[in-house]
Parts: C-alpha cells; sequence; structure tokens
C-alpha cells in the first residue's frame, strides 16, 4: 500500500526506532508512547484492521502475540504485567489503517480502559 504510514516503516522510507523483525514482522517504538514500554508489533503483510482479517491470517496474528510476549520479557515487564491490544474502527481510536498489536507496559494500567 503505497500510503501507508506502517508500510512506510516497514520499508524503512520513513524511521523509526525498532526493537525487532523477522520474516512475517517488525516491532517499533511507539512515538507517543502512553506507558514506560509501548511497543507496536505490525505485520509485514498490510492488513487494514482487524475487519479485514481472514482465516488465512490466523497463524500470523498468533505469531505477533509470541512476539510480543518476547518483547515482553526483554522490556523486563512479562511479570509486573502488560497490555496488547488492537484498536478497531472509529470508537476504539484506530488511526493507522494497517493493523498493529499495541504492547503498553511499565506502570499500573486502569481498567476498563477510557
Ligand atoms: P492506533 O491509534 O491504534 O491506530 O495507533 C497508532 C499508533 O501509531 C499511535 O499510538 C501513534 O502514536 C503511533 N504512530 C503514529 N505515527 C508513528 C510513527 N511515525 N512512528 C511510530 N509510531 C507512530
Ligand atoms: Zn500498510
Amino acid at each position: 500500500m503505497a500510503d501507508c504510514l506502517f508500510c512506510k516503516i516497514r520499508d524503512g522510507k520513513i524511521p523509526s526506532k525498532p526493537v525487532f523483525e523477522d520474516e512475517l514482522a517488525f516491532a517499533f517504538r511507539d512515538i507517543n508512547p502512553q506507558a514506560p514500554t509501548h511497543i507496536l508489533v505490525v505485520p509485514r503483510k498490510h492488513i487494514a484492521s482487524l475487519n479485514e482479517l481472514a482465516e488465512d491470517d490466523a497463524a500470523l496474528i498468533g505469531h505477533l502475540h509470541l512476539v510480543a510476549q518476547n518483547l515482553a520479557k526483554s522490556e523486563g515487564i512479562a511479570d509486573s504485567g502488560y497490555r496488547v491490544l488492537f484498536n478497531t474502527n472509529k470508537d476504539a481510536g484506530q488511526t493507522v489503517w494497517h493493523i498493529h498489536l499495541h504492547l503498553l507496559g511499565g506502570r499500573a494500567m486502569a481498567w476498563p480502559p477510557g
């Protein structure tokens, strides 16, 4: 997707602070962190939102969670706790239309979320 921010980050056309990459996914620090650790785990494949997920993407979405698990360990927040989430569409506040798993931790978080 030529006009997609996260495709451009994937392709190195826009700089980021990368923390991980493999053949399926890449991860970088959120530019506007909402917690001491705030990383976005993104599939290389362009999928606009969770609503566009297909059956064939099931393993890919599982993989993103394993990447988040490993990053939580390397960030030192696996034991203290963390949150992973996809914002989907307007009411959740989605602003970038390339699916991304937020990994947030390093502070206590409220529930229910705002
Ligand atoms: P969402 O609101 O769930 O679509 O999340 C989009 C996230 O992308 C927000 O948390 C933004 O702070 C983050 N973001 C936007 N532009 C960049 C960028 N250039 N580099 C890193 N993170 C970004
Ligand atoms: Zn994209």
